[in-house]
Order: structure tokens, then sequence, then C-alpha cells
């Protein structure tokens, strides 16, 4: 079996199978690998418990890679309106798509099926290897190539290792790359609901004190709960029956969408907000939440990382193509560059606003309500958040243009 390729990407998730997808006919040889099989997408089965909302950005990646007709084939919820307020304060803001020009403003899809869409994408590729269960023991980063040994004990060598896999990276404390990570000291309970009346393909958000609550819409008419809570709040939440979590959900939600009917099994994830200290060393880079992770509260965080992707992706690209040594230091620096600043960016932003939402002190509540209405009434402004947020302005990669 082959042992030796130009790019060994650690982890298969969202980022790990868009990087593969999008070199996949670059003429590099790929090796992809993962501790886990890929997620087996069943159309019949239930919703996946994490879905996120993409950004028009991260629909051109899936789109440039070939993964998005998997995708829509299967059930994606557009979504055309966003309505977000606070339950401190008298402020909101609404969102709609038609106020750019734009059909839609994002779609809420399921972790499962993308990776799903990108990993059907590499199969049959003659340039990638796909290895899993498989998972990294050793790594030796030299100015020749690196090395990994895998927990079977095979040596794979390589150009270039990209770590991919996920907030508690192996590979990452492999290299040597610190993280200054800090726990929120909440959790985010997910779960799909049946409300009572439509979401009028919206996502709603309400910034409740203890942490804010995402009603996202599903294509089955049900919508997908993000709850995020202090974890003792988290706890009870999580212990009440369901007859108790949907009233407590008609509350917290005002009952925007009427009341809360029915719910599916809840799950919850830990948040924290995390940052390597590097994205890059000779022969190795970091991609995704294996370099940083964010808040839910805005549900950027598969945007954020798919951009990665696509960033990296064009950097070895470009190497690649003028015979440069794709694990070289001043080319991976391109991408550090590129990404680091961005990613630090939205973590420091959703961090703030986080802190923002989380206090009922009275001039906060003012500033708070007197901030979304100047954002609300104010149309330039809200137009470039909303073109920001959908992936429209910025520096973007080719794929997401
Ligand atoms: C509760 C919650 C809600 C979220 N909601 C949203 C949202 O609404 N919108 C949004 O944009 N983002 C959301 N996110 C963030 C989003 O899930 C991540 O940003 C995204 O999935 C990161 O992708 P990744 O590929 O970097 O990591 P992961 O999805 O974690 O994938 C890592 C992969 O690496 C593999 N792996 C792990 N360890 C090893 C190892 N040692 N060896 C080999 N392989 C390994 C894993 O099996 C996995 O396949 C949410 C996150 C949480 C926790």
């Amino acid at each position: 079996m082959k042992s030796e390729f130009d790019i060994m990407i650690v982890g298969g998730g969202v980022v790990g199978a868009a990087l593969a997808c999008a070199l996949k006919d670059s003429g590099l040889s790929i090796a992809l690998l993962d501790a886990q099989s890929p997620a087996i997408f069943d159309p019949n089965a239930e919703v996946d418990l994490r879905v996120f909302a993409l950004s028009y950005a991260s629909r051109r990646i899936m789109q440039a890679v070939g993964a998005w007709e998997t995708v829509a084939a299967a059930r994606v919820s557009p979504y055309r309106e966003m309505q977000v307020w606070d339950a401190g304060g008298k402020g909101s803001i609404h969102f709609d798509s038609a106020d750019v020009g734009e059909p839609e403003l994002g779609y809420i899809v399921e972790n499962s099926l993308l990776q799903h869409a990108l990993w059907k994408q590499l199969e049959g590729k003659s340039q990638v290897t796909l290895l899993h269960p498989a998972k990294p023991e050793a790594l030796t980063l030299e100015d020749e190539g690196a090395s990994l040994v895998l927990d079977q004990g095979r040596r794979l060598k390589a150009r270039l290792v990209v770590a991919a896999d996920g907030a508690a990276s192996t590979t990452r404390a492999l290299a040597g790359i610190g993280v200054v990570s800090e726990s929120y000291g909440q959790r985010a309970v997910v779960a799909h609901v049946q409300t009572e009346r439509p979401h009028q393909a919206t996502a709603w958000q309400r910034f409740l004190a203890t942490g804010p609550l995402a009603f996202l819409p599903l294509a089955d008419g049900r919508v997908s709960v993000v709850w995020s809570a202090e974890e003792a709040e988290a706890e009870r939440i999580l212990a009440l029956d369901d007859a108790g979590f949907c009233a407590a959900l008609t509350r917290a939600s005002e009952g925007r969408l009427g009341e809360v009917r029915s719910t599916t099994r809840r799950a919850a994830f830990p948040l924290q907000r995390l940052r390597a200290e590097q994205y890059v060393r000779g022969r190795f880079a970091l991609v995704g939440d294996a370099a940083h992770a964010v808040h839910p509260l805005a549900g950027q965080g598969v945007n954020l990382v798919l951009l990665d992707a696509a960033a990296l992706a064009e950097v070895i690209s470009d190497a690649h193509t003028i015979g440069r040594d794709i694990g070289d230091l001043g080319v991976l620096r391109r991408y550090e560059r590129w990404r680091k600043g961005d990613n630090l960016a939205m973590i420091f932003a959703l961090d703030g606003f986080k802190r923002l939402f989380s206090n009922d002190i009275a001039p906060l509540v003012t500033l708070r309500t007197a901030g979304l209405r100047a954002v609300d009434g104010f149309t330039p402004l809200k137009h470039a958040f909303v073109r920001r947020a959908m992936g429209l302005s910025g520096d973007l990669p080719l794929l997401a243009r």
C-alpha cells in the first residue's frame, strides 16, 4: 500500500474533507485519515442534531468542490430572514435577503450530510487515499519532509501534514503548537422541535441573560434548537421531561412561533473559545476547529472552517503551479496571514457580543437597545452586516467567489 504522499490530512470532518475535495484534481497525491469511518447519511433517519447555518460563501465552496448537488438533493433548508431580539431590553433587528438582492440568507444543513457529500466526491479518486479508522501517534517535521506513525504502527511520509482533527487536535499537540483556550462555562443544548406556528424560512435568535437561544428552520417544518446556557442552567434544562422542556422553550422564545409541541431527544455540547498560537510550521498547517473555535451564537463556526479550507487549498495550488515546495514555511505563512486575522476578529467579536448580552446592568441594556436599533434603522450598515455574514464581502478565496 502507498506510504508516501504530497499531503496528509488528519481529520475528515467538514474542513479536512473539503480541503481534500478542493485539491483532488490538483495533481497532488493526498491521504485523508480519520479516527472514525465517515458519517453514513440516511435520508430516512432522524435529522442530525448538529446542524449548521451555511453562508452563501460556504455554499459556493461546496458547489465549487462538487458536493453541493448531493446536499441539495437530500435535505437542505434555505432561510430568507433572520429575527434577533434582546430579552433584557427592547432592541431587535431584522435581516432580509431581499434587502441585498439575494433569494436567501443561507442554508440550514446537517453535519453528517455535509461530511457525506464531501467524502462521496473523494471515493474512487486515484490521487486520494482514504484511511479509516486511523490515528496519528507520532509526528516528525523535518526540512526534507514530514512523517507520521499511525496507531497500527504504519509509517506515512508527506511533504505537508495538515491537522484538521477538531478543537482537541492530537496532531496539533504532536506538532508542539500551543493554544489559548477558555471555557465559556456554558453548554449548548440541542434538539429538534415542532412548533405551533410555521418557521417562515426565518432563523430566530433571542438573547437571554443566560445565553442565546436559536430556532433554525428545518426542511420538514420543524425547528432546530441551539440553546446556550450556563452549566447549571443547562443541567436543569437537560433534566426536564419532554413536556417541561417544551414549556420552558415556549417561555424562553416568548412564544414567537406559538407553543413548542414536541421534541426529539436532547444533546449538549460544552462551549469554548480557542485559538492556536500559530497556524503553520515548516511542513505543517492547522485548519478549522484545530486552529480556532468560536461561540455558536452567530452560527459562524462552519463558515470560518470552510474559508480556511478554501484559502489553504488556493495557497497550496498556487505554490504547486509555480513549482514551489508546498510544505515550505514561506508558502504556508501566506495562508496564516490570510486567515488568522479574520478568524481572530470573529473570535473577539463573538466574545464581545456574548459578554454584552449576558449582562443585565441598566446602562448596558440601554446601550444594546440603542445599538440594535441603530443598526436596524441604518440601511447601509445593516446591509454591510448582512453581506459580511453571507460571505459576500471580505478577502475571499477563489472557491468562495
Ligand atoms: C453545539 C455546537 C453547535 C454548533 N453550531 C454551529 C452552527 O450553528 N453553525 C456553525 O457554523 N458552526 C457550528 N458549530 C461549530 C462547528 O461544529 C465546527 O466549527 C466545525 O464542525 C469544525 O469542523 P472541523 O472539521 O474542523 O472539526 P470536526 O467537525 O470536529 O471534525 C474533526 C474530525 O477529525 C477526526 N479526528 C478527531 N481526532 C482525530 C485523531 N486523533 N485522529 C484522526 N482523526 C481525528 C474526527 O473524527 C472528525 O471527523 C457548532 C459547534 C458546536 C459544538
